[in-house]
């Protein structure tokens, strides 16, 4: 799952395409292989969108100033590719049959095939490899003048995650973003709403932040937004210099240099120095049910099933129980042998890697 970022707010003028590169740049740190945006130019009543594979650079330097000065509301996106190749067509925004629709997406729409399939036999023309794709043309065939209407229409047929942000020509005064089981916020600025995947995109330009929650379908217009279930704003108690870079030319080597910190932080207030131990709160709750696990399973993609193998060995030569440590795309569609004697351990370092949370 990667980014999202939208931008609306009353300046028509506001420079909505710069903030919100901006914005999308500070979510560069969790990883993507492509970047787009769409925006509703409002003197030209027209959406404009544009593509670009790589670094987002890459789509800086297609970025066309002549159409940008009314550029609101725009939705932007980082992808991380999951179904389809990573190419410029497959990149977001995805957009219906008739160029209305514009849609970003975080997540799987597992029952895409079948959806496609039958949108296809509807005479829906679709561009793209991706599953994202059939949302656009879902939020079309139920269009029929208000755009939420259309997308939660639509989102009754979807299986799967999402965090999405959806514009449209022919309602084109809003944004309406929805969740499930990928994270979406509202940042609420001076007459401008900034919608993100991320806090750290939004920080810049306000604190005050809504969490949608899963379920949650949020309209955000020039002057206003409404979700379904009403929610009181949180301050983000981060500061900006979390997010940063510092002096450290990339996220990665941040990130190696602050082992020491990272790990400090990790044990805080967990060890007991004068016993040579440690104490994990929270697992004494489940202690009998421990003491019963004869079989172990480490859950995780990438970076955090190399903890995980880690983990394996500990936990063979410390608890000696046996452990097994598998990717979370193989895991959902095997057959673990699962039983009350063994424990699931899943792992993610963002808390939000699709296979691992499915
Ligand atoms: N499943 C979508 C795709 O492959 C979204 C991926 C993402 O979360 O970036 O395009």
């Amino acid at each position: 799952m990667c980014g999202i970022i939208g931008y609306i707010g009353k300046d028509l003028t506001a420079k909505s395409v710069d903030l919100g590169i901006e914005a999308l740049k500070r979510l560069e740190y969790r990883g993507y292989d492509s970047s787009g945006f769409a925006f509703w130019n409002a003197k030209e009543k027209k959406i404009f969108s544009q593509k670009a594979v790589g670094k987002i650079a890459s789509l800086e330097e297609k970025l066309d100033y002549g159409h940008t000065d009314h550029a609101n509301p725009i939705i932007l996106h980082t992808r991380w590719a999951t179904h389809g190749g990573v190419t410029e067509k497959n990149a977001h925004p995805h957009c219906d049959c008739h160029q209305n629709i514009w849609i970003i997406h975080n997540g799987i729409i597992e029952n895409f095939r079948q959806l496609k399939r039958q949108l296809e036999n509807e005479g829906h023309l679709f561009t793209s490899e991706t599953d994202t794709e059939v949302l656009a043309h879902l939020i079309e065939k139920y269009f029929v003048g208000n755009l939420e209407d259309a997308v939660r229409a639509a989102l009754v047929h979807i299986e799967g995650t999402y965090g999405l942000a959806v514009i449209a020509r022919d309602d084109p005064d809003k944004i309406v973003a929805a969740r499930l089981s990928s994270p979406l916020l509202i940042g609420i600025g001076n007459d401008e709403y900034l919608l993100a995947s991320d806090p750290s995109a939004v920080i810049a330009r306000t604190r005050k932040v809504i969490y949608l929650d899963d379920g949650e379908v949020a309209v955000i217009g020039r002057d206003k937004f409404s979700i379904i279930r009403e929610k009181k704003p949180q301050e983000i108690d981060w500061s900006q210099g979390d997010f940063d870079k510092g002096d450290y030319p990339h996220y990665m080597i941040k990130e190696i240099m602050e082992q020491p910190e990272t790990l400090e932080n990790a044990i805080k207030g967990r060890l007991i120095p004068e016993e040579g131990n440690a104490r994990l709160g929270g697992l004494d709750l489940v202690e009998k049910k421990l003491r019963a696990v004869n079989k172990a399973y480490i859950v995780a993609c990438g970076t955090a099933s190399h903890a995980g193998l880690v983990g394996e060995y500990m936990f063979e030569e410390y608890a000696e129980i046996l452990t097994k440590t598998e990717a979370a795309s193989e895991f959902r569609y095997r057959d673990m042998l699962l039983d009350k004697h063994s424990v699931v351990i899943a792992i993610s370092q963002s808390g939000e890697t699709a296979d691992t949370l499915a």
